[in-house]
Formats: C-alpha cells, structure tokens, sequence
C-alpha cells in the first residue's frame, strides 16, 4: 500500500476529548475514528489489525471443531423473555427499538438464547451432539461509562462460542479443551505470559466461572495473582477462592488487569428454561448442556496497544501488525523514487506487506509515522543509503539500524 493513497493521516495533536492510551493512539495513527463515546470506526489499517487478531482466533477455535456462522444482530423480544433476561433490571445494558407495527426488538449485547432457539432445529438426537459454534459478531451494550477507549466500546467486536453437549462430563472435558485453546490464543497474540485463567464470580453449576484477566494498567478489574503457582483470583471472590484453594491472600499480587475473554456453563439451565431437548438412545427427552465461551476482539486491540506502547507510539506484534514493513522513501530525487518503487515491488514479490512512504514530506516526519503506526520493521531508501549501495534496516523496538543488501532484507524479512 503506497502512503499517498491511504485515506487516513497521523495527526500531531492528541484528541481533546480521550483520557485512554489505547484511543489516543489509535485515533492520532488513524486506525480508528472517533464517532461519540465508546463508538468508534475502524479504518482499513485498523480493520487489517482487527482481521489478523480475528485469523488467530479463528484457526484456534477450528483446531477444537468450533464451526463458523454469523447471528443476527435484531433479537426477538420472546426469546429472551422466556429466560427473564429480556427484563432491564436482570440485564442493564439493552438497547431495545421497534419495528414500524410496534414489535418490540433487542440489539443483540449476547446470543445465547438467540443460538438455543437456531439450534432447536437442528438438534434433535444424541446423534446430533456435541456440536459448537462460534462467530465474529458485533455486539451493542449501553455500557454506562465508555471511558476506556477501544476497551470498552458501546459496540464491539466479539468472537462468541457456544458449544451443546448431550452430558455434563462431554462438556466438561470441552470446555478443557477450550481452555487450553484459548491459552494458544494468548500466547499467540503476544499477551500469553501476562494472561490468567481466573476465578471470577457467577458460575451455574460450580461456585466459578472462569475469565481470562491481563495484567494491564488501564483495564478494570482488580486480580490477585500468584505467578509461581499460576493462580488469580477476581476481587468479588477473593475471600471464597482463597478459602477454597487454600492459599493466603499475602500471598497474592494486586493487579489491575482487563477481562480478555470469559468461559462459562451454563449447564442444562437455558435448556430446561427454553424447553430446548434432545432424545436420548432410550427414548427418552433429556436436556442439553450449553457453554458459551467469548473473546473480546476489540478489547484485545486495546490492550495489546496499553501492554506494548512507547514513548513513539504504537507496537504492534509482527502477526498482528497491518503491514510488515514501513518503507519510507527519502527525497524527490529520481533514482531513489526507482530504487524505492522497485524494493516495494520486489518485497511484495516475495510475499512481504509494505506501507510505502512514497510522499513529499521530510525524513523526521517519516520516521516519527513509523513509529507511531507501530509497524515491525523500518526501511530507508535515501540517496545516501544509495551511494552505498544499500539500504538501511531497524525494528521498530530497536535503536540500532543496519545496512541491507536487496537480498539480505528480503532474507530478514521473510524467515
Ligand atoms: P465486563 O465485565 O468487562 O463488562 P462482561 O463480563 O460483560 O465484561 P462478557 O459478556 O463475558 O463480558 O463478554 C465476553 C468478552 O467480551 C469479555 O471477556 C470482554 O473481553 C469483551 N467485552 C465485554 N464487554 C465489552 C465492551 N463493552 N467493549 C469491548 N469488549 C467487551
Ligand atoms: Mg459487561
């Protein structure tokens, strides 16, 4: 992508009207747009950053069977009656309109109910168990504070799963699995030493339900954590979990940390509630065993850029990252503009994704975008680089740059 045709600009000035890390850089290094509190939309840079956390998400989830479709974002009022949770006082954060002949519609916050009622058609024997699915879906809450950036969005992406099972031992031994996939997930996106399987409140059918919390100074919640023994606590629980695990709360580090994702039983509740069965090998009408697993999407933007941030701005993870290479062009002089123009057309070749600085702006300028945008890897082609035959190569996270050959970059950059 040449940085000529890129619609979105940096910008100096930092927003007037954000106090969070995470929307303050984002929005100068335009990857998203501020629309009012907690609404923001996502340029083509911040859409690639949001696809690739999605692709990670997505074969990890496929690696345990979890089967992709996409819900709708209008939800019937009936069929959130019938579980209570249709009420604003049992869930506060709605956002409820109207068709024309007055029938009342939910803006979807969750599709639990919405992927019991779809599943009634097609769950109908034990044959059709276990079965678990998952979308990238865009959830609306009216959040009371919306103070947190990307964090905490009124609308935002969600990966949601959900997963039906004939048994509570088949879906325990999922909702491990899921655990250990979501733990490949972390790690993947670079936040997996920082991220706990905590204790939180609001299980159905064990005291726990289980939340992944990071570490992170602008998120929420407050954790206890014992990083040798692997153990975090939610401060709700603090006092049961200690008791429980038999630990000392001195034990524990406070930390304030970010709710990434939250996996949760149900058990046969939404079943029964719904009148959802399935019939068993001996006939008889048995309820079904439903968890739901989320990640937050958007969320983990969010933190990534908190946890990873300098001085200079944004830094993104390689996998992560929207482009693999800022390339900026020094100078109008007309070999390096064909210099430049060839090393972006050769490191595309090769299957490399450039942002190519190919504007008529000054070096300091291209420099201070580059490390604000947060791309892994810098290369100048000026005409001093070029009296040398070279090209000049830093990290982003690195002080020290070096001179490249063509051919020793490409190396670099491809293994
Ligand atoms: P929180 O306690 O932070 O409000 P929650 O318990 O309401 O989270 P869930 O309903 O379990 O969250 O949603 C699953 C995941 O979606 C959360 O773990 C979080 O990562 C993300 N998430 C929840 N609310 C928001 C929001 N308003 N903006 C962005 N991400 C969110
Ligand atoms: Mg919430």
């Amino acid at each position: 992508m040449r940085r000529s045709q890129l619609f979105t600009k940096t910008s100096k000035t930092t927003p007037a009207d954000e106090t969070s890390k995470n929307a303050i850089l984002l929005i100068q290094a335009g990857y998203i747009y501020k629309v009012m509190a907690g609404v923001y939309a996502y340029t083509p840079l911040g859409l690639r950053v949001l696809e690739n956390i999605k692709q990670i998400v997505r074969e990890e989830m496929n690696a345990i069977s979890g089967q992709e479709l996409i819900m709708t974002n209008l939800q019937p009022k009936e069929t959130w009656e019938i579980t209570t949770r249709w009420d604003d006082s049992v869930v506060d954060v709605w956002f409820k309109t109207k068709l024309k002949d007055d029938t009342e519609l939910g803006l979807a916050w969750s599709h639990e109910e919405a992927i019991m009622e779809m599943m009634q058609q097609f769950i109908k024997s034990y044959k059709d168990l276990p079965t678990s699915v998952y979308q990238f879906q865009t959830k609306l809450r009216n959040e009371l504070r919306a103070k947190s950036g990307i964090m905490r969005g009124r609308e935002f992406v969600m990966k949601d799963m959900y997963s039906l099972h004939a048994t509570a031992e088949d879906l325990d031994a999922y909702y491990n699995q899921t655990i250990e996939a979501y733990k490949k997930v972390y790690d993947r996106l670079g936040i997996g030493t920082d991220t706990f399987v905590t204790f939180a409140s609001g299980g159905a059918f064990t005291k726990f339900s289980h939340e992944f919390q990071t570490i992170c100074d602008a998120g929420e919640d407050i954790l206890y954590v014992h990083r040798t023994k692997n153990i975090a606590v939610n401060e709700e629980v603090l006092d049961e979990a200690v008791a429980e695990l038999g630990i000392e709360k001195s034990e524990l580090e406070k930390v304030k940390s970010a709710e990434v994702g939250n996996i949760f039983n149900f058990g046969t509740d939404k079943s029964e509630q719904m009148k959802i069965f399935y019939t068993a090998k001996d006939g008889t009408q048995q309820p079904i065993y439903l968890a739901s697993y989320g990640i937050g999407i958007t969320r983990v933007m969010g933190v990534i850029v908190e946890k990873l941030a300098d001085e200079k701005g944004i830094v993104w993870p390689g996998n992560i990252a929207p482009y693999g290479v800022y390339l900026a062009r020094l100078g109008q002089d007309e070999l390096v503009i064909a210099a430049a123009d060839k090393l972006y057309q050769e490191l595309t070749d090769a299957g490399v994704e450039v942002l190519y600085d190919d504007r008529d702006a000054r070096p300091g300028e291209k420099f201070a975008d580059a490390d604000l945008l947060g791309i892994p890897h810098r290369v100048v082609v000026s005409s001093k680089t070029l009296e040398q035959g070279n090209i000049e190569y830093k990290k982003r996270t690195s002080t020290d740059s070096s001179m490249e050959t063509v051919e020793s970059l490409k190396k670099l950059l491809t293994t």
